[in-house]
């Protein structure tokens, strides 16, 4: 199965080792030509305007949006999960999500770089905790009908999933466990 991984800014190396180590086919994805016959893609986590305003220079807003019309599953990790959300909270000008996923989401929501932490996280779809990153955090205020919550820490959703749509505040690419990633590769592509 052939994945590719957004790769302008954040992440990127991580996700695809771990998505070739689960047994897809990954690729860096720097030009929106790449996404071409791509069943997934992972928009990692990094920097949310950063990532943004790369996106918009090379025209990934138009191809992501009409990728994912016709079939290409989207996980997006922090940074990643902030740019597929409907809403934005605390949006800066210019920071227009791809409006992939119907969550609202607010960025560096558990405070500074220092406030990053780690936890245990009970995902009912895995059958061990999965031990969750979280570095300037993004929250998942709100999420849509069909929206389906996957893992709360403290009452707060760190993971959803809507069809062939999947959002983390955390980085499973961090950890060197690989269930994340092959949940994305068995139960989000062909989702849709
Ligand atoms: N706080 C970052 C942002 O707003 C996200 C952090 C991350 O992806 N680890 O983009």
């Amino acid at each position: 199965m052939r994945v590719g991984v957004l790769a302008l800014q954040g992440a990127f190396r991580e996700h695809i080792l771990m998505l070739e180590a689960a047994g897809a086919t990954a690729h860096a994805v720097r030009l929106p030509e790449q996404l071409d016959g791509v069943a997934g893609l992972v928009i990692p986590g990094g920097e949310s305007t950063a990532i943004a305003k790369l996106m918009r220079t090379y025209g990934f807003y138009e191809a992501i949006r009409e990728c994912h019309g016709s079939g290409m599953a989207v996980w997006g990790t922090c940074a990643g999960a902030i740019l597929s959300a409907q809403t934005i909270a605390d949006a800066l000008p210019d920071q227009e999500p791809l409006g992939l996923m119907a969550t609202t989401v607010r960025r560096n929501a558990y405070g500074r770089q220092v406030d990053s932490f780690e936890a245990d996280l009970a995902i009912g779809q895995l059958d061990l905790p999965f031990r969750g990153v979280f570095i300037r955090a993004p929250l998942i205020e709100a999420v849509g009908e069909g929206v389906k919550v996957l893992a709360r820490h403290r009452g707060d959703i760190v993971a959803a999933q809507e069809c062939d749509m999947l959002a983390t505040t955390f980085h499973p690419e961090l950890t060197g466990d690989l269930r994340v990633h092959r949940y994305f590769l068995e139960h989000v592509i062909g989702a849709g």
